[in-house]
């Protein structure tokens, strides 16, 4: 599904990814932890091109990024990324949010596309805030928004870039919760969190990155269990 060979990332003369391997089989969910700095958002922005790699090779089933154009705003319908900070159209009504991408990419008519928008709003739970702005949610509806948006375009894989850690803690569980679902029905996902309950119970597998390098890349239950290198018990110490 995704194909990640020996990128290199630098902003100016700091390297920031790092040789990077990684390989992402069809329906595996993948948590990214890590300290602040480490590369982890950095990884998911190549991924989808929101930054270009420096150096190295990305595949999305078997076919390299696309530079411009058409064929770009379809990669990014195939990787969809949801952020910390929901980056909704505040002056677009949820529904307008959801099915603007698919009119626009994937050229469905308007009431197609409307249909399935409220579906995908049914599928999180916010049917009911359709025809709201962005500001008359709460931040949990919001996200739930964001990636009901994601999914309108049909994407392969799902990123998610610490999706709860702008939410007021309330709320971080209906978002986990929307994820579980999605990863239990087989989305491949990679999801950048520390939430630790979401990464035990609901990836396949945790990758611990620090400086740039993916230094750990094991099952939740051995990483956090048995973490390998120091500085993955010393960043464990500090989040349990
Ligand atoms: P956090 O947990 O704080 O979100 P992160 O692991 O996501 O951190 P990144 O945002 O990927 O880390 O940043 C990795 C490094 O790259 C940091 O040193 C950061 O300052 C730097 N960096 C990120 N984006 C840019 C940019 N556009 N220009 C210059 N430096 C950047
Ligand atoms: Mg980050």
């Amino acid at each position: 599904m995704i194909r990640v060979s020996a990128v290199d990332k630098y902003f100016g003369s700091l390297r920031v990814l790092s040789d990077i391997d990684l390989e992402i089989p069809r329906g595996q969910v993948v948590v990214v932890l890590g300290p602040s700095g480490s590369g982890k958002s950095t990884l998911c922005r190549v991924l989808n091109r929101l930054e270009v790699a420096t150096s190295g090779s990305i595949l999305v089933d078997g076919v390299p990024l696309p530079e411009e154009g058409r064929a770009l705003a379809e990669l990014r319908a195939d990787v969809g990324m949801v952020f910390q900070q929901f980056n909704l159209f505040a002056h677009k009504s949820i529904i307008d949010n959801v099915t603007l991408g698919p009119v626009k990419v994937r050229k469905l008519g308007r009431n197609e596309a409307r249909e399935e928008g409220m579906r995908l709003l049914r599928r999180v739970g916010i049917a009911d805030q359709a025809e709201k702005y962005p500001a008359q949610l709460s931040g949990g509806q919001q996200q739930r928004a964001a990636i009901a948006r994601a999914l309108a375009m049909r994407p392969k894989v799902m990123l998610f870039d610490e999706p709860t850690s702008a939410l007021d803690p309330e709320m971080v569980s209906e978002v986990l919760e929307v994820m579980a679902d999605l990863a239990e029905e087989g989305m491949t996902m990679l999801v950048v969190s520390h939430e630790m309950g979401f990464a035990r119970r609901a990836a396949h597998r945790v990758l611990f990155m620090a400086d740039g390098e993916i230094v750990e890349d094991t099952t939740p239950q051995q990483f956090f269990e048995q973490p390998e290198s120091d500085r993955a018990k010393d960043f464990l110490g500090k989040i349990l």
